[in-house]
């Protein structure tokens, strides 16, 4: 239907690729953020290192010439002896120190300090027999040097993305390429980005003692070019992910619900009245085979139940129609006779014999229904079943004797069995077993009534009898309501017997055993589970 593809959205299958979706796209943003923070961190440190090192080089240089390597090691002031420092200050008062290098000769370390008085450039020394020695320094002599160094470290780096300045006092210098055209404006003393003619620098700016400064910078522009290709790499494989988790989530959901779908379909058309219908196991996934699997026992027992109801409507009207025919014909036939009272007092005798037998058979039929379905909750109670038993004995020895049957009731000798269980319904089970003994057993035959116990069973309550027995393919089928056998249709009785019998074993889960043998004779045996014997003390 047209409108029902507006529920597209309400799907499972739509859900799941859906929320597949925003998920792979909320976390694909957040790895992308998380990376492209970590990455352009980096690159940024690896400038600041790169450029910060390098004005250090040539602050170096300026200050010491080419022959920086003659001094030793550069070293923290923080590493120089006090006494070297203190002799220093009082060798070249209101001096303020620039750098330090440290040398060693034999097992001896020298230190060779570089500082500023006003804008003059000394080179000290404590010497090993304490003296001071210092020399006044002309660093615009270290310029031609320190050009060279410029085009050195140019070639090393790349000219493209990297210059180097040196700026005098008075304004005179050289820079190492013409990258960033400013006169040097623009940048602080220190780590600075300033943007020039729209590109973005990263500049390095070490004002010296004597008012001079050297710079270095570097344009950001090949780190942003580095960055926009990261996120377009990034924006592809975005969108590839999308897609492919938006597919992924559909497939996953679909094969998911497709065990759903076809167990509703199933219901829908069991529904129409496909009693008959199951649904295919595929081994999709456990939840949906087990989903399956109830499913079908469901259908399983609606049908049995259905297809029962009907058997014991048809049953009902059948054996309600007999005794009404039969009520009909008497009154017809008396009406249509002489209007003699007695025949009159005869046909209202034999109708209310007709309306018992009706009443009977509707209570046990409500009676069979209700201990079925647990409306009748039992009625347990604790009591001896060797009591109960013998009792029954007792009560169905006159009819026994009446028809010219032996009843031997056997109980254990030694002890006495006492079970929990609806006492009255126990009474009736008995009763309608030992009925049907003795009601298929001919004359001259023999019922034998026994409670025994046994291995895993609480009690064992047996009826044996020497009469007809029941054919193989009848044994199962006796059990069901008004199902009676072929030759037992000329006796009384309505079938129902046997139905009650299972309805209230099954109530107490106890088990119904038949050993039958045509001719010769049937034994019933209820089993009693555990449970039953179990007596609170
Ligand atoms: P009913 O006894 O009223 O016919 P039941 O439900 O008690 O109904 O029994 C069903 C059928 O099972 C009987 O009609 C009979 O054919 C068969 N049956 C029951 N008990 C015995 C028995 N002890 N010996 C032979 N057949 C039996």
């Amino acid at each position: 239907m047209f409108w029902n593809k507006g529920r597209i959205f309400f799907k499972l299958r739509f859900k799941a690729a859906f929320w597949f979706l925003v998920l792979f796209a909320a976390s694909s943003v957040l790895l992308f953020f998380l990376v492209s923070h970590y990455v352009a961190n980096d690159m940024f440190r690896i400038t600041d290192w790169l450029l910060e090192s390098t004005v250090r080089d040539f602050t170096a240089s300026y200050l010491t010439g080419k022959n920086t390597a003659r001094y030793g090691q550069q070293v923290p002031f923080s590493e120089v002896p006090q006494l070297d420092v203190a002799a220093f200050q009082s060798h070249l008062t209101g001096g303020q120190l620039l750098a330090a290098y440290r040398s060693t000769l034999g097992d001896q370390e020298f230190y060779t300090l570089f500082g500023s008085r006003g804008k003059e450039l000394y080179e000290f020394r404590l010497g090993s027999d304490g003296r001071a020695y210092s020399r006044l320094l002309h660093p615009e002599q270290n310029l031609p040097f320190l050009r060279k160094e410029f085009s050195d470290k140019l070639q090393s780096f790349g000219s493209d993305n990297i210059y180097f300045r040196f700026r005098a006092a008075d304004g005179t210098g050289f820079e190492s390429n013409e990258l960033r055209r400013g006169n040097g404006g623009g940048a602080s003393a220190g780590l600075s980005t300033i943007t020039e003619n729209g590109r973005k620098f990263r500049v390095m700016r070490q004002p010296l003692f004597d008012g001079s400064v050297i710079e270095a910078g570097r344009s950001l522009q090949e780190i942003d070019e580095r960055l926009t290709a990261y996120t377009r790499i990034f924006l592809l494989f975005l969108a590839g992910v999308l897609l492919f988790g938006t597919a992924a989530g559909y497939l996953i959901a679909w094969k998911l619900t497709a065990g759903i779908e076809r167990v509703s379909d199933a219901a829908r058309r069991i529904a129409g009245g496909d009693l008959s219908l199951r649904v295919k196991l595929r081994h999709e996934a456990d939840e949906v085979d087990q989903l399956v699997n109830a499913f079908n026992a469901m259908s399983e027992n609606n049908e049995a139940l259905v297809t029962e109801l009907r058997t014991v409507t048809d049953d009902i009207a059948h054996d309600l129609r007999t005794p009404l025919t039969r009520m009909r014909g008497l009154a017809e036939v008396t009406a249509a006779g002489k209007p003699d009272i007695e025949s009159f007092r005869e046909m209202c005798g034999a109708v209310a014999e007709e309306c018992d037998s009706m009443m009977q058979l509707i209570n046990e039929m409500l009676e069979i229904t209700r201990t079925e379905s647990s409306i009748n909750r039992l009625e347990r109670s604790e009591f001896s079943l060797t009591e109960l038993i013998r009792q029954a004995g007792t009560l169905f020895s006159e009819l026994a004797e009446d028809r010219k049957i032996r009843l031997e009731t056997r109980l254990p000798a030694d002890h006495e069995i006492r079970i929990r269980a609806d006492k009255v319904k126990i009474q009736r089970l008995v009763a309608n077993l030992l009925d049907n003994a003795l009601k298929f057993t001919p004359a001259g035959g023999t019922v034998t009534l026994s409670l025994s116990e046994r291995d895993g069973a609480a009690a064992v309550i047996a009826v044996r009898d020497s009469g007809c027995g029941i054919a193989p393919e009848d044994a199962e089928k006796i059990f069901k309501r008004f199902y009676r056998c072929d030759a037992s249709r000329t006796l009384p009785g309505n079938g129902l017997g046997l139905a009650m019998v299972q309805a209230i074993a099954n109530a107490h889960r106890a088990r119904i055993e038949l050993d039958s043998t045509p001719g010769k004779g049937s034994c019933f045996s209820v089993i009693f589970p555990p449970e039953s014997g179990e007596i609170a003390p």
